[in-house]
């Protein structure tokens, strides 16, 4: 287990009455998040660009028991500044307030060297992984400034600390993706009650990992309900002194 949730022991619901939104909630790490949230208490908004696999979300938590969540099929392709605003907008009218924003949706891009790399796909990488997190952290700031204590937790990966051969525009992303929870929690510490963090999940068994991984067994690594401490340690007020570390789930 990792060193600093060593002494996390969750107490039950301890979301409870916690406003929760997910980025990629329709499947992998974002799916187990979502059902984890609102497992332990939290009102979970349930964000991806394919309303089926949200629909399935959402009909697994009801039928976990899972307080209802709701779905906001959104492509973060999408540059336009004002889609992100009216998403911020739907938020607010709702809910008055946002505790927890987990950007968890990604592209994986392709896995070739920089010189083959298809220019298109490297501007997707990055717009999804890095410029949407920007335009939807932006348009939600002032929202997550009305809770008590949010958290704003962004998604990296072990090339996003350490860059790798052929892992492109992904690896770019993710450095951007630390950088841009830098400056974010350094703005915010002394300014506001959010806490910026990022969290590397590791390789766990997941759609983007068999891609990435075709020859490799998925069984052989966790599945994503398993490494969910840490996503509920970052969203619970226990991690509230927490701010501007890069963690890692496993
Ligand atoms: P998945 O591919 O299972 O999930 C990615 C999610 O992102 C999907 O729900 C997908 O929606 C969504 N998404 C992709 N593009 C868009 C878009 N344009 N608009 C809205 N949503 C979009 O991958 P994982 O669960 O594995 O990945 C979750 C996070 O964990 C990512 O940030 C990834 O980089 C990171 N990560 C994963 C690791 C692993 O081993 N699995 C290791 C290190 C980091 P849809 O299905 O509809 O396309």
């Amino acid at each position: 287990m990792q060193e600093y949730l060593l002494n996390y022991q969750p107490a039950p619901m301890c979301l409870d009455g916690k406003v929760i939104l997910v980025t990629g909630a329709g499947s992998g790490i974002g799916q187990a998040a979502a059902r984890t949230y609102a497992q332990n208490g939290a009102e979970v908004i349930l964000v991806g660009r394919t309303t089926e696999k949200l629909e399935q979300t959402y009909d697994e938590m009801l039928a976990g028991g899972c307080r209802e969540p709701i779905m906001y099929t959104f492509d973060l392709a999408s540059t336009d500044e004002t889609a992100y605003r009216q998403l911020a907008d739907a938020v607010s009218e709702q809910y008055h307030r946002l505790d927890g924003l987990l950007h968890n949706a990604s592209l994986l891009g392709e896995r070739k060297p920089i010189e083959n790399y298809s220019a298109q796909v490297w501007q997707d990488v990055m717009q999804v992984n890095v410029n949407s997190a920007f335009l939807l952290s932006k348009a939600l700031l002032p929202t997550l400034k009305l809770a008590k204590n949010a958290s704003l937790l962004f998604t990296s990966s072990g090339v996003g600390r350490r860059g790798k051969a052929y892992w492109g525009a992904y690896a770019a992303s993710k450095f951007a993706t630390e950088g841009l929870m830098q400056v974010l929690a350094s703005e915010l510490e002394n300014t506001s009650n959010i806490r910026v963090n990022s969290i590397n999940p590791g390789a766990t068994c997941t759609a983007m990992r068999q891609a990435a991984y075709p020859a490799e067994n998925p069984d052989d690594n966790p599945h994503p309900e398993e490494i969910m401490l840490p996503y509920l340690y970052l969203m619970d007020d226990a991690s509230c002194a927490v701010n501007g570390m890069a963690l890692n789930a496993q």
